[in-house]
C-alpha cells in the first residue's frame, strides 16, 4: 500500500504534467482515480508546443518496458539550481531529502537511465554531484548531494513535445531549516521499508539444474562485485567501478565453472544495486566457503593519481592496517549511505557483537590471511601490486564469521594505466584465472577438492 505522501507527490506529477502549476490538495478520491490512470490527463501542452502535438500521440502504456531517461542537465546558481531530466514519456517519482550527508532522492518508477554515469560528476549551484541508476525492482534513483541545506521549491513533469516525451524538473534553493517535513520522512520511511522487503527476498541459489550429491559437495565460491545500479563507485575518465568489478567478476565466474570444481553463486548479475547486508546474506544463506569481493580504488588527490597504482587484497581487521586502508574501508561502507539506503544493520551488529562470532570468526580470520597470501603469489607477475598489496581494515562486507573472506581492489581507476588495464577483457581475463588458480590452492591444501 503506498502511503499518502507517494499518491499525492504522483497526483502533484500528473496534474504538473503540461506545465500547469497546481498548488490546491488533491483529494483522496482523485489520488486514487490518479494511481489507477498512470497516464497524465490530457492537459493542454506548453503553450511552445501547442502545434507539435497531436492528440492521436499518446504517452507509452507502462507496459510497454521501462522509460527511457536519456538526458539531464542542471541550470542555475547558488540561488535556485534547476535538475532536468529527459525523458521518453510519463513517469511516476517521489521526491524526498535525506540527512547526514544532505541529499535529495527523487525515486522514479519504471525508467531506464542511458546518460553516461559522468552525466551527474560535476555539479552546479546548490548541485555538487548527482548519481543515478537502478534501485530496487522496477525502481531507480536520482541521488542529489547538495551544497549545504536546500529545501526542493518546485517538482513538475512537463510535457515536452511529440511523442510522448515528458522532461522531470527539480527546483532546488537554499535553507536554513535542516528538519525534514512530515511527508519527507514518511517518503523516506517508505522507501527505506521497500527497499528492506527487497532485501527481504529469498536469496536465489546458484543457477542451473540442481546439483548431483557429488557436485553439492562442491565449495561454494561467493563472488561479490563491489556497487551497482544507484551506487556506480569510483568513477575514472573512461570507465566506472561498478561495470569494471562485473566483468572482472563475470569472467571470474566462468573460469571457476570452467574447473568444474566449484559452485559459483553471484551477489549481483547485472547492473543492480545491492545493499552490503543483503551481500553477507547471500553468502551466509549459501554456505560459502570463500567470499571474494571486488573493487577498484581511486584517489581524490590529482598530485598523487598519477603515482599510486596496483592491486591490493584486503582482509577484515578491527583496526586498519594503515591509515590510506581505514579511508578506504569508510568509503566502501558508505555505499549504502551514499545510494540513500542506509539501513540500521542490526543482524550483522548482533552477529559481531556475539562471542560465538568471536571464535568462529578467528579461525576464519586465519583462513582468510590464507587466500590473501595465495592470491598475492598468484596475481603477483600477472597484474601490477600495489606498495604493499596485502593489508587490512573494517570492511562491513567482510564482517562474516563463518566465510573466509576477501575484498580485491583490482587497482586505482584514478591511474590512466590501471584504468586502461581494468577495461580490458584480456586483462580481465587473466586476473580471473590468476584468482581461479590461488582458489585451486586454497582448497587443494585443505583436501576439499582435487585437481
Ligand atoms: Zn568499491
Amino acid at each position: 500500500m503506498r502511503s499518502l505522501a507517494w499518491r499525492l507527490m504522483v497526483a502533484c506529477a500528473l496534474a504538473l504534467a503540461g506545465g500547469v502549476a497546481v498548488s490546491r490538495p488533491v483529494s483522496a478520491q482523485e489520488s486514487t482515480h490518479v494511481k489507477t490512470m498512470p497516464s497524465p490527463p490530457p492537459a493542454p501542452p506548453p503553450a511552445a508546443e501547442v502545434s507539435s502535438v497531436s492528440p492521436a500521440v499518446q504517452p507509452p502504456a507502462p507496459s510497454m518496458g521501462p522509460v527511457v531517461a536519456d538526458g539531464v542537465s542542471l541550470t542555475g546558481d547558488h540561488t535556485q539550481t534547476r535538475l532536468a531530466l529527459d525523458l521518453a514519456g510519463p513517469v511516476e517519482y517521489q521526491v524526498f531529502r535525506l540527512k547526514t550527508p544532505d541529499r535529495v532522492v527523487i525515486d522514479i518508477s519504471n525508467v531506464e537511465f542511458t546518460m553516461p554515469p559522468a552525466a551527474g560528476r560535476n555539479g552546479r549551484g546548490l548541485v555538487q554531484a548527482f548519481r543515478f541508476g537502478a534501485f530496487a525492482p522496477g525502481k531507480a534513483r536520482v541521488v542529489i548531494e547538495t551544497a549545504g541545506l536546500v529545501r526542493v521549491e518546485a517538482t513538475r513533469l512537463i510535457r515536452d513535445g511529440a511523442r510522448g516525451r515528458h522532461r522531470l524538473e527539480l527546483d532546488l534553493v537554499p535553507s536554513r531549516s535542516a528538519d525534514l517535513s512530515e511527508s519527507e520522512v514518511a517518503a523516506a520511511r517508505e522507501s527505506a521499508a521497500r527497499l528492506q522487503l527487497g532485501d527481504a527476498a529469498p536469496v536465489p541459489p546458484p543457477p542451473g539444474p540442481p546439483p548431483s550429491p557429488q557436485a553439492r559437495r562442491a565449495p561454494v565460491i561467493v563472488i561479490d562485485p563491489g556497487h551497482g545500479g544507484v551506487d556506480t563507485g569510483a568513477q575514472g575518465t573512461a570507465g566506472v567501478e561498478k561495470d569494471i568489478v562485473l566483468a572482472v567478476g563475470r569472467a571470474l565466474e566462468r573460469a571457476l565453472n570452467a574447473t568444474g570444481r566449484y559452485r559459483v553463486v553471484m551477489t549481483r548479475t547485472g547492473d543492480a544495486f545491492v545493499p552490503l547486508e543483503r551481500r553477507i546474506r547471500i553468502s551466509r544463506e549459501n554456505e560459502a566457503q570463500l567470499f571474494i569481493s571486488l573493487h577498484a580504488d581511486s584517489l581524490e588527490a590529482r598530485e598523487l593519481a598519477h603515482i599510486i597504482r596496483g592491486a591490493t587484497i584486503y582482509t577484515l581487521s578491527q583496526s586498519a592496517s594503515d591509515e590510506r586502508a581505514r579511508q578506504l574501508a569508510d568509503k566502501e561502507n558508505a555505499a549504502d549511505i551514499l545510494a540513500g539506503a542506509h539501513i540500521a544493520t542490526d543482524a550483522v551488529q548482533d552477529e559481531v557483537k556475539s562471542i560465538l562470532f568471536d571464535l568462529m570468526a578467528r579461525e576464519t580470520a586465519g583462513l582468510s590471511l590464507n587466500f590473501r597470501h595465495l592470491a598475492a603469489k598468484r596475481m603477483r607477475g600477472n597484474i601490477q601490486f600495489s606498495r604493499d598489496p596485502q593489508r587490512s581494515a573494517n570492511f562491513l562486507v567482510l564482517r562474516q564469521a563463518e566465510t573466509p573472506a576477501v575484498l580485491i581492489e583490482l587497482g586505482y581507476i584514478s591511474h590512466t594505466e590501471d584504468e586502461k588495464q581494468m577495461l580490458s577483457p584480456e586483462w580481465q581475463r587473466k586476473v580471473a584465472g590468476a584468482i581461479t588458480t590461488a582458489i585451486d590452492d586454497f582448497f587443494a591444501a585443505s583436501g576439499k577438492i582435487f585437481r
